[in-house]
């Protein structure tokens, strides 16, 4: 991989990044509105609203394992170890990266390990 091509992936996950914590501030604007709502709704109401906030627990730990994986691919770009697998050192394929910049695992790996690999 060339430095266009090291670039261009560093940018798409910096922007990845920036739309994740875009979502993260929205989703903590969300729960503290349902925090503030539950003195005035009824029960059942409420009791979505505590749903609703499960579910965006649920996504926020998502988003907090894909800027994990964002944050260590950045790392390796700069130690110059991006594109390569972590596990057996073989370069990623560009058509990979393109689907998922952050990933860690040539497709052989991947999809020999329990990680799904998207
Ligand atoms: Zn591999």
């Amino acid at each position: 991989m060339d430095e266009d091509q090291i670039e261009h992936f560093r940018r798409q996950l910096l922007q990845q990044q920036q739309d994740l914590l875009g979502l993260q501030e929205t989703a903590a604007e969300a729960a503290g509105t349902v925090e503030l709502d539950q003195t005035s709704v009824g029960r059942l109401s409420r009791m979505d609203a505590l749903q609703g906030q499960a579910m965006s627990q649920e996504r926020g730990r998502r988003r907090q394992i894909e800027l994990q994986k964002i944050a260590v691919a950045l790392r390796r770009i700069e130690a110059g170890d991006y594109g390569y697998c972590v596990r057996c050192e073989e370069e990623i394929a560009i058509k990979r990266l393109e689907f998922d910049a952050a990933t860690p695992l040539c497709i052989n790996c991947a999809s020999n390990s329990d990680e799904t690999g998207r």
